[in-house]
């Protein structure tokens, strides 16, 4: 069975088939482009869902054995980034340079497999200026009276065909200088910026045919996509807010330029909400990862961790809403930890009993459910369901048996840690972790020994010492062995 995504621009469930000829006995190629984020700021936990949508897209191309390239663009000039660097006083790069930084580090610590290129819009500035040529030699684009140029959305005859919107004609002429606008202003919208006071010293002089100028936000994701992957190739995504006007505005640049169909498939995610509004910058009610690592920095009084916002963004498929509440949190902290602990339990089992071939069934079993929910476009929920299964069959038996031996309990751990290519839940890694400790621990002490892992391999050390200080006066000491973390318990504090 092929693998089926919602394309955005049908509406409707397609059959994945690359654009690449598949040679047997080879991967097969697809390109991969993913809106990335604006470094005005932190990166909030809306936004991770989105990046967590594409990571398990390409992962789970990757378990099919497709050989992605996945391109995620940094925007680090657009008109959010300049306010910025003009209210701060502060030059554009140092405005963008710690967002970069933190964005890294909070992909790592939720498992969001890198990206094979991360380019960045401000280095890139030169292929955007030769397809805003290729539009204004071409007709696409005209120049207003400030000295900006601006697209024709008039001349391109599919715009409104992605965002499924009809453009009157009186509204075609109008236009629009700010990067992101709503549907009901659908107008001609900004390739190139001229120069004026509020962008400081942020501008391009080099380009005299052009102007000193910028380049607008949608020109950037044209132009970086393209010298990556290729005029034509296989995915865009995005969350569900980059349709209109962003995607659309890439494919009226886009295709003009190259005469090539842009995106085989536009998939997006819906958006992650508070209350039933958008979690957003500008609605301020929104929340940081790093927010959720701190007791002192959000509302539950609570260190989480990162994989338990992971499980909690993997458990509601990716084009459905979802409400963020803490209690939701705790669940999925909890549910994510009865995996561990189905891991756990794996582990002990000790003894050389025979193999017993009813295993093999009910992994095959697994195995088949699972696959055949991701192949639906991306149904997690219930490729999760196919995992809860296998761990309902496996305690029954181990119920009944007591131990059922080292060898069948290879093969199911060898199989967890194969799904988890896909899920990115370290699943049977946090099973180790606990194994390693020797103590049992609560499933909020696992999440901080986890979380203080995490902090250690980004070399984030002042935060890894603060989650210590936190386990500590639980009465949790943790010491780095040669052999690995240990801990030990302080009775008194328990
Ligand atoms: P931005 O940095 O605003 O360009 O957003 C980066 C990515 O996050 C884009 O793909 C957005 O569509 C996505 N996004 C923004 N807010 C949310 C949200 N509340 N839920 C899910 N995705 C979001
Ligand atoms: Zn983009």
């Amino acid at each position: 069975m092929a693998i089926r995504f919602f394309n955005t621009m049908s509406r409707s469930l397609e059959e994945f088939h690359p654009l690449a000829e598949v040679e047997p006995g080879k991967p097969c190629p697809v390109g991969l482009y993913t809106c990335g984020p604006t470094v005005h700021d932190f990166a909030h936990i809306g936004n991770f869902r989105t990046y967590i949508f594409e990571d398990v897209l390409r992962r789970y191309l990757e378990f099919r054995g497709y050989q992605v390239t996945q391109v995620m663009n940094i925007t680090d000039v657009d008109d959010k980034t300049i306010r910025k660097a003009l209210n701060l006083q502060i030059p554009l790069a140092e405005i963008t340079a710690p967002f970069i930084e933190a964005f890294f580090a909070d992909l790592k610590s939720l498992n969001i497999l890198p990206a094979q290129y991360y380019p960045r819009a401000t280095e890139h500035v030169g292929r955007m200026v030769e397809m805003i040529r290729t539009l204004l030699a071409k007709g696409y684009a005209y120049r207003s009276e400030d000295g900006s140029i601006y697209y024709d959305i008039s001349k391109f005859a599919d715009y409104g065909h992605l965002a499924h919107i009809k453009v009157d004609d009186l509204k075609s002429g109008a236009r629009v200088a700010q990067d992101e606008y709503d549907k009901d202003t659908a107008s001609d919208f900004a390739l190139w910026k001229a120069w004026d006071p509020s962008d400081g010293e942020v501008y391009w002089d080099e380009y005299p045919d052009l102007g000193k100028g910028r380049p607008g936000w949608h020109i950037e994701c044209s132009a970086m996509s393209t010298e990556y992957l290729g005029n034509s190739f296989d995915i865009h995504t995005g969350g569900v807010d980059n349709i209109f006007p962003h995607h659309q505005n890439e494919i009226a640049q886009t295709e003009p330029c190259t005469g090539a169909t842009f995106v085989k498939y536009w998939l997006h995610s819906e958006h992650l909400l508070v209350d039933g509004k958008k979690m957003s910058k500008s609605l301020g009610n929104f929340l940081k990862l790093r927010d959720l690592f701190d007791p002192a920095r959000n509302s539950s009084g609570k260190a989480w961790s990162a994989l338990a916002v992971r499980y909690l963004l993997l458990s509601t498929h990716y084009r459905t809403r979802l409400d963020f509440t803490f209690s939701g949190l705790k669940a999925a902290a909890e549910t994510r930890q009865n995996l561990v602990a189905l891991a756990s339990r794996l582990l002990e089992q000790e003894s050389d009993k025979p193999f017993e071939p009813e295993i093999d069934d009910l992994l095959a079993k697994s195995r088949a459910r699972f696959v055949g929910a991701m192949d639906a476009d991306l149904n997690t929920p219930e490729a999760l369901a196919a995992v809860f299964a296998l761990r309902r069959d496996v305690n029954k038996i181990i119920d009944a048996q007591g131990d059922i031996g080292q060898e069948a309990a290879g093969r199911i751990l060898h199989y967890l840690e194969d799904l988890d290519r896909v899920l990115g839940l370290d699943i049977v890694q946090g099973a180790r972790l606990a194994k390693e400790g020797g103590e049992v621990l609560t499933a909020e002490e696992y999440a901080l020994i986890e979380a203080r892992q995490q902090a250690r391999k980004e070399r984030n050390f002042q935060r890894a010492d603060c989650l210590r200080d936190q386990l500590l006066e639980r009465g949790i000491i943790l010491g780095d062995t040669p052999k690995g973390l240990r801990w030990t318990i302080d009775p008194s504090k328990r």
